[in-house]
């Protein structure tokens, strides 16, 4: 039993005493006694309060200390970027957003990136030495072991950048990047979801995405391009040109920009996604109808999706989903049918409750997973042993 295995203990946040860790570990008093003096230095373990004694002296709780340390998450996307910094427990403590271009480039966008950091630090009056990780999620394919963006199609000037290298020449921790849509899934889970271990979180949006979490581990795959949904083929799709130069990918019959071309077809002034899901909102019936055409076409794909992965959860996110449920009965209706019967027993879809929160939390969530990681702790532990 290693220093990590006792904190992985405390990291419910309930309280234990010594002989109580003892008991469930099988370890000894003075073994637990001097690897929770350990975690007690590094200020991840704290004292919480008296436990109730027969008499005497109370014994002392331990739990973990949320607080000790805080982390910076943020999500960036094409066009706007949303950062906040959480304590260890993801209480958020503070948060910024701006209107930023990521088609300006690296060194334009990680300038804001590393001051806003700052400003956040400041925000939370915690000191520099407080900020152990950094979270950050890009919208294109990253390589996540190398925090390297790898052919980002809106993301001119971003192939390959270092990013964890331009932020940490500021703030030298641990900097960790994904794709927007696998931090959606981190933080749908950890905000909402904390006990499903099978979960799938698809984008709609511009794009079309999917964050996959199975035996609660976030899956990427062999070259981080797992949950890419955007590109499977669809039976409707006869004759449509993805702009991948593929032919009837879902992305090029159900995401947003192609609702606004079957809408404009149809004669309706509409010019983004955002104005799509106003049509479904005020009850255009041709909206409506495009929408949920469009849900069926993603259940196609999410129907083999729960047919391979048997997830619990299936979270609809991304602004497409805010055009709510019809979106959702389009998907239902598809996935019900083609799935398997033990696969849909209780499998729910749901809309994303994390909402456009939900990167910035995963990204976060990314950020602590770190650094209270088994491997970090044992580091961490023998720094001060
Ligand atoms: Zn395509």
């Amino acid at each position: 039993m290693r220093t990590s295995d006792i904190f992985d203990l405390l990291r419910d946040g309930r309280p234990r005493t010594r002989a109580q860790l003892a008991d469930e570990t099988g370890m000894a008093r003075s073994t637990i006694a001097a690897r929770v003096d350990v975690l007690m230095r590094l200020g991840l373990v704290a004292p919480s309060g008296g436990a109730r004694s027969t008499g005497g002296r109370p014994p002392s709780l331990f739990a973990l200390n949320p607080a000790a340390r805080v982390v910076v998450g943020m999500d960036v996307g094409a066009t706007h970027a949303i950062a906040a910094v959480t304590d260890l427990g993801g209480t958020v403590l503070g948060e910024r957003q701006a209107a930023l271009d990521i088609a300006d480039g690296p060194e334009v966008v990680l300038g804001w990136v590393v001051s806003v950091i700052g400003e956040l630090l400041a925000d939370a009056k915690r000191p520099e030495a407080d900020l152990v990780a950094v979270g950050i999620g890009l919208p294109g394919p990253v390589e996540h072991s190398t925090g390297r963006p790898m052919n980002p199609p809106i993301m001119p000037g971003w192939d390959r950048y270092d990013v964890p290298g331009h932020v940490q020449r500021t703030y030298p921790v641990p900097v960790l990047i994904d794709n927007d849509v696998n931090i959606m899934a981190l933080g749908e889970r950890g905000a909402y979801l904390p006990d499903v271990d099978d979960l799938i979180f698809i984008k709609v949006a511009t794009g079309i995405g999917a964050g996959i979490i199975s035996g609660s581990r976030l899956q990427r795959g062999a070259q981080g391009t797992a949950g890419d949904l955007g590109h499977v083929r669809v039976g409707t799709g006869d004759g449509v040109v993805c702009r991948c130069g593929n032919e009837g990918c879902l992305e090029a019959v159900a995401a947003g920009p192609a609702l606004v071309s079957a809408l404009t077809a149809k004669g309706l002034a509409v010019a983004s996604t955002g104005g799509v899901v106003e049509l479904v909102r005020g009850g255009d019936a041709s909206a409506v109808q495009e929408v949920r055409r469009a849900g069926r076409d993603i259940g196609e794909v999410v129907a083999t999706l729960v047919n391979v992965m048997n997830p619990s959860v299936v979270v609809i996110g991304g602004r497409l989903a805010d055009a709510g449920e019809h979106l959702l009965a389009g998907i239902r209706e598809i996935v019900y049918q083609r799935s398997l019967p033990l696969a849909t027993e209780h499998l729910q879809i749901v809309a994303s409750r994390a909402g456009a929160q939900a990167g910035v939390l995963g990204a976060a969530t990314m950020a602590v997973e770190h650094v209270l990681s088994p491997e970090a702790i044992e580091a961490a532990s023998a720094g001060v042993g």
